[in-house]
């Protein structure tokens, strides 16, 4: 049976180990008898674990040739904002209820409001990264059982809000129920006004590009924004990007000078030319106008310092000759 919020290749690894085989058996049993590659969906994946193709398909991450990304009836930019194979679990709701829920394939959801604790991407024991390897779903490569993890409870309002309004966004008819009354007064008054007019994947991208720099002018390697990273990381970049989340409210001209050489440009770049949200790709659009615009002048002042401190450097060895 298919619990509410599941995702589909958890669904699939239940299926498997009930047949007592792995996952990803499975998936190769079916490959083959149908000739599509072992980790596209199809309809016999449907029949044989007795949902519907559009069940499936909906709770499964799929792959265009452009990379664009559909999960959950949404469209996704970029590689790094769904956790393919680079999973994060709530070791309490493994082991209260013994499933794998869809909207911890989001990078952007980092906190398990019903249970107050960080989502885990390393099993506690042997330190491994989770995967679909593992033997069962609560259960880890190693036999360590995920639930027996100790938790860090300790954790910042921001970041509980954040992942709630994730949550929401992401499988409205099943996460808080209750939570979804509560938001009216909620507010969401630890996030940004921006954000809410924005999908989950711009969002995250936007809060990415804003907190993804601990200092002004870090390099942001390539490699970094391919693939999503560890929970840690994703938790440290939201809690800069949520800080610095005001500075770009209404694109107020001193705001956006603070963020000369933290902003990783490059990304929103990416998400205004990639997403097909028109809301998203008009404020990503405006922010970069808005930002070159205040900038430029900045650079400009600077450039013209620069050249000056060259005339003088240039000038050294002339008066050291004479
Ligand atoms: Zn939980
Ligand atoms: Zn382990």
């Amino acid at each position: 049976m298919p619990q509410i919020g599941e995702c589909a290749l958890g669904l699939l690894s239940r299926v498997a180990r009930a047949n007592g085989m792995p996952l990803q058996r499975l998936l190769e049993y079916v490959a083959k008898s149908t000739g599509a590659a072992p980790y596209q969906c199809s309809t016999v994946l449907a029949a044989v674990s007795n949902v519907s193709y559009s069940w499936l398909v909906h709770r499964w991450i799929d792959c265009d040739s452009r990379n664009h990304r559909r999960f959950l009836g949404l469209d996704w930019s970029s590689s790094m904002v769904l956790r393919f194979r680079h999973l994060q679990v709530c070791p309490e709701c493994l082991a209260e209820d013994g499933y794998v829920r869809a909207s911890w394939a989001a990078t952007a959801n980092v906190f398990c409001v019903k249970h107050g604790t960080y989502l885990l991407d390393q099993c506690a024991h042997c330190g491994a990264g989770i995967s679909w390897r593992r033997p069962a779903v609560s259960v880890c490569q190693c036999r360590w059982m995920l639930g027996r993890s100790t938790f860090e409870k300790n954790s910042v309002p921001q970041l509980e809000q954040w992942s709630t309004w994730v949550q929401m966004r992401l499988q409205p008819e099943f996460e808080h129920g209750n939570a979804r009354s509560q938001s009216e007064n909620l507010c969401f008054r630890e996030l940004p006004h921006w954000i809410q007019n924005l999908s989950v994947d711009a969002a995250f991208h936007m809060l990415h590009a804003l907190g993804v720099r601990e200092l002004q002018f870090a390099r942001v390697a390539t490699a970094d924004v391919l693939k999503p990273p560890a929970a840690a990381v994703v938790r440290q970049i939201l809690s800069r990007g949520l800080t610095r989340a005001k500075t770009i409210e209404g694109f107020d001209a001193a705001g956006l000078r603070m963020l000369n050489g933290l902003l990783y440009e490059q990304g929103v770049e990416r998400l205004a030319s990639r997403s097909t949200n028109p809301a998203d790709q008009a404020f990503s659009r405006t922010l970069l106008e808005q930002f070159n615009r205040v900038n430029r002048q900045v650079r400009n002042t600077g450039r013209k310092r620069a050249h000056h401190q060259e005339d003088l450097f240039m000038d050294a060895p002339l008066s050291n000759n004479a």
